[in-house]
């Protein structure tokens, strides 16, 4: 994951009240550290004089600065060039950036009471802000000539690029349309945010009301006693007798693997598909088939046949139909392995005299027993070989050394927001410095979940700044003088995130827009899997998974263990993400012409249509509770993360092919891909890299989808 933010449209929109706090902010002056730029190396944060207190005005202060800096630019009598327009745009906003992705950092790893006021306070008036930007219709008259005359401007390829950006982003916005059809556009958002806020809150109530309650501990049967006492607990905040099981946000729900009764199974299985289509005031039916119908006739005011036609545009695929085309060539090849699977679990099923055919409840109990039948793998005696520093260091490290020759060191000297948190200096081959990379890996009660990668500071040659970028995961703390000993996933899951992290610290562009991870949705994700794939690549494994008392390395029985286990149950899962990606597209390639749809016909016909109607195999998320597509961003783009993975898995082939883990190979990958942001369209980076087109069959491969596996 990344939390990549854009200099101009930065930051989640999300509506919040404005608290009291707001009206007290103390002025912002010469005192605030913020005020001027970081002298510590890389304009470092300064975390040794940073307040709470100190946030809010600086980006309240930050705004102000920037909207003054817009209409000079906007105002300007002068006629538009690219230098007193574009690259004046990517200077302003200096202050704001300075203290929101300090703040956005911090709020996320390491908030309080304080802090979380702040950001409510500002989540409007950010929002407000960009509104201002984006509508200024002196500016994009300035932007508009500029894009018309971009083939006489006689500008390099990055800032034709950028140009071309800032266009795409204000067009894609309504900038190009008259005054009628803005206001119609500006209902219609009005009402896909009413619509969105609606749905939110309806999947929040519905998915709370149908979690499974039961006073009967038999029928918890298969839980351990910390899983029993955490459905205890959540009864007893809820005030009711017994034992709740509150539902996650997926199909299915992790007990699932653990329970014995089948009837339990059955009752939250169903509580967990029908959450939100049990008529009465937390159905999400009616709502959702509105906002499919709000989005289709939005892209029809903006000139394309469909949402997704116009959600694409900016994104690596471009189209629906290439997105579409991906997909459709992996639905065969999971589909078959996910029968297989269904196949294993329905003999053990009879093996066993179950009696019953398999169904979704029982997908995840029995494929545990299969998978410890097959792989036997134990936690416990893999993760003493995965000790937190020294899979850092002699795995992540190493990996980036052997391939891009650079080299890392602590700087103890640099100040931290939290006692855990770590700073190296990372240098060039040739010694020169080159980035600031913090991780902070310890699970806190007052850190987000999961794990993520962003900037403090963001690359660019015009600002005359280097990478400051961070990593944050939720691994658990080891008692005082304990060793961290971590999973074989949270191993991947650092090679993960020093993926992003490598993209931020090999940016090498002139424009900050343009620069590191500030890509397109679907190829954010691709340089982090992609650099997944060194935790297992055998020189790089046996460098870093030591015992950490012994230093011996991993025995090759249990090397083998896990490297047969990558592929187990991946027809299930494959299959199921596929499901919610194509449900997800066909609503968006709704025409506006098209009435609203009865959601649960539309969704049967749009499974079958697709041939990803698995009795067994239900979507990751049904329409009526698919918070990604109907809220958060994610419209017509819930594609990205498969696509990702294709992208990933074709990269790391093409390292096979041509010798693997090498200097030679990592600097051509740095030089042609990780350094370039997004100053190139991103599908010819790609291709030109590649020496073609990405496959799907490399995925196909790793994924265990190809016959034989
Ligand atoms: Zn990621």
């Amino acid at each position: 994951m990344t939390a990549t933010t854009r200099r101009l449209f930065t930051l989640s929109a999300t509506a919040l009240l404005t608290s009291a706090l707001a009206a007290q902010t103390p002025a912002f002056g010469p005192a605030n550290p913020f005020y001027a730029p970081s002298t510590l190396p890389f304009q470092a944060p300064p975390f040794d004089k940073i307040k709470d207190t100190d946030y809010q005005p600086a980006i309240e202060a930050g705004m102000a600065a920037q909207r003054a800096e817009v209409d000079a630019i906007a105002n300007n009598p002068a006629a538009p060039t690219f230098e007193n327009t574009i690259v004046a745009m990517e200077k302003t906003g200096a202050l704001l950036n300075r203290a929101s992705l300090v703040f956005y950092g911090v709020v996320q790893a390491n908030t309080n009471d304080t802090l979380q006021a702040v950001q409510e306070a500002m989540a409007p008036k950010l929002a407000a802000h960009q509104d201002a930007i984006s509508l200024n219709t002196k500016l994009f008259a300035r932007i508009s000539t500029l894009y018309n005359e971009r083939a006489t401007l006689k500008l390099d390829p990055e800032s034709l690029r950028l140009l071309e950006y800032d266009y795409q982003q204000f067009v894609k916005a309504g900038a190009n349309l008259n005054d009628a059809d803005k206001t119609k556009l500006k209902k219609l958002n009005e009402e896909d945010a009413v619509l969105e806020t609606a749905f939110t809150n309806k999947l929040l109530a519905g998915t709370k009301a149908a979690a499974f309650t039961t006073t009967d501990k038999s029928k918890l049967a298969g839980l351990s006693d910390a899983q029993i006492a955490s459905a205890a607990l959540a009864a007893k905040e809820r005030k009711v007798e017994g034992y709740v099981v509150p539902l996650q946000n997926t199909t299915q729900q992790p007990d699932l693997t653990f329970l014995t009764d089948r009837a339990t199974r059955q009752q939250i299985f169903e509580d967990s598909f029908e959450r939100t289509e049990r008529g009465g005031e937390n159905d999400t039916r009616a709502t959702i088939a509105r906002l499919a119908k709000v989005r289709a006739e939005k892209a029809a005011l903006l000139g394309f046949p469909n949402y997704a036609a116009w959600n694409l545009q900016d994104q690596m695929a471009k189209t629906p139909e290439a997105a579409l085309k991906f997909m459709d060539a992996l639905v065969a090849p999971a589909t078959a392995k996910a029968n297989g699977e269904a196949k294993d679990i329905q003999d053990l099923i009879d093996s066993q005299k179950g009696g019953f055919q398999l169904q979704p409840w029982d997908w995840n109990f029995y494929a545990e027993q299969v998978r410890k039948a097959k792989y036997d793998l134990d936690e416990s005696q893999v993760k003493p070989y995965f000790e937190l520093h020294r899979v850092l260091t002699d795995g992540v490290f190493y990996a980036a050394n052997q391939l891009y020759g650079i080299t890392f060191k602590p700087r103890t000297d640099i100040p931290v927001y939290q006692p855990d948190v770590f700073v190296y200096e990372v240098f060039d081959a040739d010694g020169k410095p080159l980035a600031l990379a913090y991780f902070d890996y310890f699970k806190r009660d007052n850190k987000a979940g999961g794990a993520w990668m962003s900037e403090f500071v963001t690359q660019s040659t015009l600002l005359g700044t280097l990478p400051v970028i961070y990593n944050v995961a939720n691994f658990q703390k080891p008692a005082p003088g304990e060793p961290a000993l971590i999973s074989f996933d949270d191993a991947t899951t650092m090679f993960h995130e020093f993926g992003h992290g490598l993209h931020g610290i090999f940016a090498n562009t002139i424009y900050p827009s343009l620069s590191g991870p500030n890509v397109p949705r679907d190829f954010v994700e691709f340089p982090s899997q992609f650099n997944e794939h060194w935790a297992s690549y055998p020189s790089v494994f046996n460098h870093y998974a030591r015992h950490y008392k012994t230093g011996e390395p991993m025995p090759a029985e249990l090397v083998a263990k896990i490297k047969k286990a990558a592929t187990f149950n991946k027809g299930y899962a494959t299959t199921e993400a596929l499901a919610a990606a194509e449900l997800d597209m066909q609503w968006h390639l709704l025409p506006s012409s098209t009435p609203e749809q009865p959601v649960d016909i539309f969704e049967n016909r749009a499974l079958l249509k697709t041939r990803l109607n698995l009795p067994a195999v239900p979507p990751r998320y049904r329409s009526s509770y698919f918070l990604h597509i109907w809220a958060n961003g994610y419209a017509a783009g819930y594609y990205a993360y498969s696509w990702s993975e294709m992208l990933d898995d074709d990269a790391y082939q093409w390292f096979e092919d041509h010798g693997g883990l090498t200097r030679a190979n990592g600097d051509r990958f740095r030089k042609m891909v990780l350094s370039r942001g997004n100053t190139e369209d991103l599908d010819k980076m790609y291709s030109t890299w590649r020496g073609g087109e990405p496959s799907v069959t490399p995925m196909m491969k790793f994924r265990g989808l190809t016959p034989g596996n």
